[in-house]
């Protein structure tokens, strides 16, 4: 296992990403935030980061496109040398409607983003974890949905359905790249105070459905980011192909 301690966390400038951006410079990670157009929100996750004495640095790139992916990780590369800790985390959803609503533009746009991004990231980071290739191994987290498995009608299948595809990819891939020192797992969140509900047109659905999860209330993107974080630690070491549900009991 890479002994280095260098992340990538897509979609890091805010919610989830940015609490995992946070608790791995705690805990001694050079962390390198990405994000598409928030430059004010990235700059603000990056200064609380160094202002603590931690190592960050911020790299605007758009994760669904190789290039963008290619630029990103060869900063990682100059900056603090080959990535352990790869989460792919950047996602994006629209506004809560029917599946008859929902455009061929929309559908094809979520499901490039969110798993687009996946991939190529994934594959980036391969490249420089793998034994195979003459790197020491790493961890890739992968952050899923509880959408998934619920499918979210009414809301938005688009999104549940690429969630669907990250799944599937998180539990190939590991067994994939098993023998070549990569372990690969993935977080399933669920309704977790963050921005994203606002993107799907309700910025208050968290508390809408809050009496519907079993612990009776949302989840705090902290929580989800401590889940993430044992994927990543020496502590889930025998851990690979797995999933943690971060949703209260649903
Ligand atoms: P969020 O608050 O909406 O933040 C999304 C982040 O992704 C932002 O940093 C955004 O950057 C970035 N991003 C979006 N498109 C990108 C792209 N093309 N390239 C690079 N960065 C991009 O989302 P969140 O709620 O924290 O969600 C994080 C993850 O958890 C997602 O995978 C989501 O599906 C999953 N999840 C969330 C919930 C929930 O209840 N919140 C539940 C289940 C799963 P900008 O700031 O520049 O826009």
């Amino acid at each position: 296992m890479n002994s280095k301690k260098i992340a990538i966390i897509t979609g890091s400038s805010r919610g989830i990403g940015a609490e995992a951006a946070k608790l791995f410079a705690e805990n001694g990670y050079a962390v390198c935030i990405n994000y598409i157009s928030n430059d004010a929100a990235a700059e603000n996750v990056k200064n609380e980061i160094l202002q603590k004495g931690g190592r960050c640095i911020s790299v605007k790139a758009d994760v669904p496109i190789s290039s963008e992916v290619a630029r990103l990780f060869e900063t990682v590369d100059s900056e603090f040398g080959a990535v352990s800790v790869l989460v792919n985390n950047a996602a994006i959803l629209k506004n809560q409607c029917s599946l008859v609503e929902i455009s061929e533009e929309r559908f094809t746009e979520v499901l490039r983003v969110n798993i687009m991004s996946c991939f190529l990231c994934s594959k980036e980071a391969i490249k420089r974890m793998s034994t195979k290739n003459g790197g020491v191994g790493g961890v890739i987290v992968n952050v899923s949905s509880g959408a998934s498995k619920s499918g979210s009608p009414n809301e938005y299948i688009d999104y549940a359905a690429s969630k669907g595809a990250i799944d599937t990819l998180t539990r190939g891939l590991a067994l994939e790249v098993a023998a070549e020192g990569i372990r690969v797992n993935a977080v399933r969140p669920g309704l977790i105070y963050t921005e994203m509900h606002a993107s799907g047109g309700e910025p208050n659905r968290v508390d809408r459905l809050k009496s519907k999860i079993p612990l009776q209330r949302g989840g705090k993107p902290q929580e989800v980011a401590e889940a993430i974080f044992w994927l990543a630690s020496k502590k889930s070491s025998f851990v690979t192909g797995s999933f943690i549900e971060a949703a209260g009991g649903l």
